[in-house]
């Protein structure tokens, strides 16, 4: 029986885990369960799964989750802090981090010190602080699993090879649902427009930045730090079907690719048996996909998938604060704040206030991530003509 923690359990990838551990119930058992502010839905999977331990990160519903679930004898706690704690319990050899954006960096720093499996859905602990993450895991029995499809995929594929045989990795992308638009119509798109996400159902701040392209960004830094391949061997492909999960390419120019149906089960199943394939009834039906399409992205209207490679490049705190920048700009644009355009153009703004650290500590990256959020809500505010007080927007005067 093995013992999980979910970070952002009520998530896309929180849930889909929690199906996977409801249909095992001999394998796995969920011992803690942590949340953002969805404390109905955190109490209701308490209820039905019975870990030892539910933390709410926004402490206004602490009372409530105590008076649910202490009756029970669950434990509960509140707060950024307690999830990081939660990370030294014993009761867990794994934890998936199913939590969106920075807040799952200090809890898997702290689950690398405790010596846990990280199964990881969170790509953004590796974009902001990657060279960090592979330095604690060099001193630790940790190791990190991926959840994200990409790397999952890749994962399957480099099995049984030796790494020092593979020349490329290529990382596919669906393109988004703005995939056939012009430059032009991108100036009129809504929120609404860009949460409906042509093959995949994630949350809402992953399918903006699917729709950016700076999801793909992001996940060739994932690949650079999960795989210790250098970033000129990385590319991404555009591939609108979501059937080619990604691709190896090994030294006879041989490419393996792992192919499956558009649904994280897979991956998170993978991720739960650290290898071992449980068995599911899904099937891919490879004759009902007459067209399985490949093309390179077009980096003048989605100029966010240059950011991963140009991060890379530049190294130290450069990712740190495209992610923090984007954090802002993702959520000012879904709240209608700013264009759906404007979201490159906080991020590029915001790298060019920061300086640069080369060899950034800890404590760098906390600093620049609220720096650089800081300086991203100006920037916001100035093109919107609304005030912003923490990611909470204003209206002053419609723009
Ligand atoms: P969701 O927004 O659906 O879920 C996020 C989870 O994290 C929720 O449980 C949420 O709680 C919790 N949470 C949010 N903010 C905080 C916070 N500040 N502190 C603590 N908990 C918080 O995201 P997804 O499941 O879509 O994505 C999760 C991660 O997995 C992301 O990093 C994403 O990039 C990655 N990923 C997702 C895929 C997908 O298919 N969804 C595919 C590949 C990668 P609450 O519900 O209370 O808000
Ligand atoms: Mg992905």
């Amino acid at each position: 029986m093995k013992q999980i923690a979910i970070i952002g359990s009520t998530g896309s990838i929180g849930t889909q885990t929690l199906d996977i551990i409801r249909q095992h119930p001999d394998r796995f058992k969920a011992t803690v369960l942590t949340a953002g502010s969805n404390i109905e839905l955190l109490i209701a999977q308490a209820k039905e799964f019975r870990p030892n331990l539910a933390v709410i990160a926004d402490p206004r519903h602490f009372t409530r989750l105590y008076s649910e679930l202490t009756p029970l004898g669950i434990e509960t706690a509140a707060g950024a802090d307690a999830i990081a704690d939660a990370m030294e319990r014993h009761d867990f050899e794994m934890v998936v981090t199913a939590t969106v954006g920075y807040s799952g960096l200090l809890p898997t720093l702290r689950a690398i010190k405790a010596g846990k499996i990280i199964a990881l859905a969170n790509k953004e602990t590796l974009v902001v602080a990657g060279e960090l993450i592979n330095r604690s895991l060099a001193s630790s029995a940790s190791v990190i699993i991926p959840v994200d499809s990409e790397h999952s995929a890749i994962y399957q594929c480099l099995a049984g090879e030796d790494p020092r045989a593979v020349t490329r990795l290529i990382i596919t992308a669906s393109g988004g649902p703005f995939r056939n638009m012009s430059v032009a119509e991108l100036d009129k798109v809504t929120p609404a427009d860009a949460l409906r996400h042509p093959n995949w159902q994630m949350g809402a701040k992953i399918t903006i930045d699917s729709a950016t392209m700076l999801n793909k960004a992001f996940e060739i830094i994932e690949a650079r730090w999960l795989f210790h391949v250098p970033g000129e061997k990385i590319e991404a492909v555009v591939h609108p079907q979501s059937i080619v999960h990604s691709m190896i390419e090994l030294r006879d120019g041989a490419v393996k690719a792992q192919l499956g149906l558009p649904d994280m089960h897979l991956p998170i199943s993978y991720a739960l048996g650290e290898g071992s394939r449980m068995a599911c009834d899904q099937r891919l039906t490879l004759s009902q996909f007459h067209n399985l399409e490949f093309y390179e992205p077009d980096p003048l209207k989605f100029p966010c998938i240059t950011l991963g490679h140009y991060a890379l490049e530049q190294g130290g705190i450069t990712a740190c604060v495209i992610n923090a920048a984007n954090e802002i700009a993702n959520k000012a644009f879904r709240d209608s704040a700013i264009g759906f355009k404007q979201i490159y153009e906080v991020i590029t703004d915001t790298l060019t206030k920061i300086e640069q650290i080369a060899t950034p500590t800890l404590d760098d990256y906390i600093a620049v991530n609220d720096l650089a959020r800081r300086l991203a809500a100006e920037k916001v505010a100035r093109l919107s003509s609304k005030v912003f007080i923490s990611d909470q927007p204003i209206s002053l005067q419609q723009s």
